[in-house]
């Protein structure tokens, strides 16, 4: 049966817009020494603005943004929907045709138009001799400035790339620093670039980051945290979290995540509020004494 103590910790939690789905969630929490952040859409708002478009030297803009808003239109990636709004708002027309589309998650997508293949992706999803010296230098300079690059290739050559920045939630900095307080450590795992990741990293303050993560690899990780840190929880919004979320001792999602991320997690921050992670943490620590 569940204590009074529990019982109103967790319809504390509930006003304040952290939804346990248990009480043993929330007596759990006191004991995280951890937790694990995903980056986009968790850390960041998750809405994706497109800032910048370079193209090949002779390479037609119009071609490349079309092509590239043909493809994105098939991806529901957060990156994809910026790429596509972009684009239309300069007036690609119509969607061209696609064919052979590959959505290939954590790297990128691919489809063939008017038989040419065209790629859109981070670097490693770019074939090795697709890009040069040239460009390499102009995405790092995005990076360091925190942008996602996404490369876009045609044929066997790299046609362009689309830089978007998505910025930090308004909490995230107090949130990371509530944490250290409170002793415990955070990171972020991002399948994004290490420039970018650092760049979000510095920003939030936050102790640690893992970049280029698969989307298989967030578990590997949490269960590598948990041999170190013991209790370990994690805070993810999409579908690609919620292997992590259950692995983690505590699995917590943002409440206008993926409908999957929400089903396998143990807590929900109805309001996408991350300073209320630290504050379960407080409500957590005091229920327990109250029982003991
Ligand atoms: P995150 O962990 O930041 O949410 P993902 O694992 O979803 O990132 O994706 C990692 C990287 O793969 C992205 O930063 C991007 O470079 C690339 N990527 C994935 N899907 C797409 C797509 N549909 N279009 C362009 N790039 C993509
Ligand atoms: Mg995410």
């Amino acid at each position: 049966s569940i204590m009074p103590a529990t019982l109103s910790a967790v319809s504390n939690g509930a006003r304040k817009g952290i939804l346990f789905k248990g009480g043993n969630h929330l007596e759990q929490l006191a004991h995280v020494k951890a937790i694990a952040f995903d980056k986009t859409g968790t850390l960041t708002k998750g809405q994706p603005e497109v800032t910048d478009v370079i193209v090949r030297n002779g390479m037609d803009e119009s071609e490349v943004l079309q092509a590239a808003g043909s493809i994105e239109w098939h991806s529901n990636h957060p990156l994809a929907k910026a790429i596509v709004a972009y684009t239309q708002s300069k007036g690609a027309e119509e969607f061209q045709q696609v064919h052979q589309l590959k959505d290939i998650p954590g790297k990128g997508i691919q489809a063939t138009i008017n038989q040419v293949v065209w790629k859109m992706g981070n670097v490693e999803f770019m074939d090795r001799t697709a890009l040069d010296a040239n460009a390499l230098l102009q995405a790092e300079t995005l990076q360091a400035e925190g942008k996602t690059i996404v490369y876009i290739q045609k044929g066997e050559h790299w046609a362009g790339m689309i830089a978007l920045t998505d910025v930090i939630r308004r909490e995230t900095i107090r949130t990371i620093r509530l944490l250290k307080k409170q002793g415990v450590y955070s990171i972020m795992l991002t399948g994004d670039n290490k420039t970018t990741a650092q760049a979000i990293a510095a920003e939030s303050k936050i102790d640690d980051y893992i970049a280029g993560c698969l989307p298989e690899n967030k578990v590997k990780h949490i269960s590598t945290l948990q041999s170190t840190y013991d209790s370990v929880a994690m805070v993810g919004d999409g579908i690609n979290d919620a292997p992590a979320l259950v692995t983690a001792n505590v699995g917590i999602a943002i409440g206008n995540g993926t409908d999957v991320a929400l089903e396998t997690a143990d807590v929900v921050l109805m309001k996408n509020d991350l300073s209320r992670i630290p504050e379960a943490i407080q409500l957590s620590k005091r229920m327990n004494r109250i029982i003991k």
